[in-house]
């Protein structure tokens, strides 16, 4: 099965690994914007980061034939220095018209602290001025219900949001209703013993069904599994669920969410029901 991994940061990752999630039917990412494993020493860090995310990894994805996304700006964990935050803010207008870039993130809290918020809220500022998509990044363990009530409390205060046009991640459990119910899309990061497991996803999807949801991997600098969307194709298979709604989560939503970036772009040889359905409609228009 064809899927989309929505949410994996590759440059933490090997090339080998590129190659086994192409083996398992990967055909595209996207790689949010996140903490370095450390805290960079100035703005300019972030303008080399960003050609990475712009520039290295779309040419190493393409090796194997996976589409590579990205989206820009500084992290929750970082954010916590406004003026270095400034600095990066600034600058990222200077990337946007790369070809790969789908939106603003993933910005969002970490220990949900004045300065996250005035970050966060100044990052959904530029989003709006450029009209571009947002990743949120929620915090997580204890943090997270209370930081999620944050995030989404500051985007229903700024009217100019259309929660259609955000994706909020790491839903868990006790947060994943807070998101659907204000109308945002929302994600479930996968991990493999911590947080949640493939199997605690599809627990999630049975008790929320399939609209505006999808898995992501996350395959960070922790433990982490870059393979963790097909573990959950696997787990969603064992209990019977239909063929089409696995490939709604892993494939037909996330590719709803990202068609709506005007960088996006469909594959040529599209894939499935898809090329039947191209097929069809190049006939039409031949006969025509
Ligand atoms: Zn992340």
């Amino acid at each position: 099965m064809y899927y989309i991994d929505p949410h994996i940061h590759m440059i933490s990752r090997v090339t080998d690994d590129y190659q086994r999630m192409a083996q398992c039917g990967c055909v595209a990412i996207s790689e949010p914007a996140f903490w370095a494993g450390f805290d960079r020493g100035s703005a300019e860090g972030f303008r080399d980061y960003f050609r990475h995310l712009t520039e290295v990894e779309p040419k190493r994805a393409a090796q194997f034939g996976i589409r590579h996304y990205a989206w820009l700006c500084i992290n929750a964990k970082e954010a916590e220095n406004v003026a270095l935050s400034r600095e990066v803010i600034a600058l990222i207008p200077e990337y946007l018209d790369k070809p790969n870039v789908l939106g603003i993130g993933e910005i969002g809290l970490n220990k949900n602290t004045r300065n996250e918020a005035t970050i966060f809220q100044e990052h959904v500022d530029l989003a709006m001025k450029t009209n571009e998509l947002i990743l949120i990044h929620t915090p997580h363990l204890e943090d997270k219900y209370k930081g999620t009530r944050m995030i989404i409390d500051m985007l229903k205060e700024d009217k100019r949001v259309d929660p259609q046009r955000v994706l909020i991640d790491h839903v868990e459990e006790h947060t994943v209703r807070q998101a659907l119910d204000n109308g945002f899309w929302c994600g479930m990061t996968l991990y493999p013993t911590t947080k949640c497991t493939p199997e605690r996803a599809v627990d999630i999807i049975e008790m929320v069904g399939t609209e505006r949801i999808m898995a992501n991997s996350a395959g960070d600098w922790g433990k982490s599994n870059p393979l963790a969307v097909p573990e959950m194709i696997q787990e969603m298979k064992r209990r019977g669920h239909p063929e089409a709604a696995i490939r709604k989560i892993v494939y037909e939503n996330p590719l709803a969410f990202f068609r709506q970036s005007n960088r996006w772009q469909d594959w040529p040889a599209e894939t499935g029901e898809e090329r039947k359905e191209s097929q069809s409609r190049r006939k039409e228009k031949v006969t025509q």
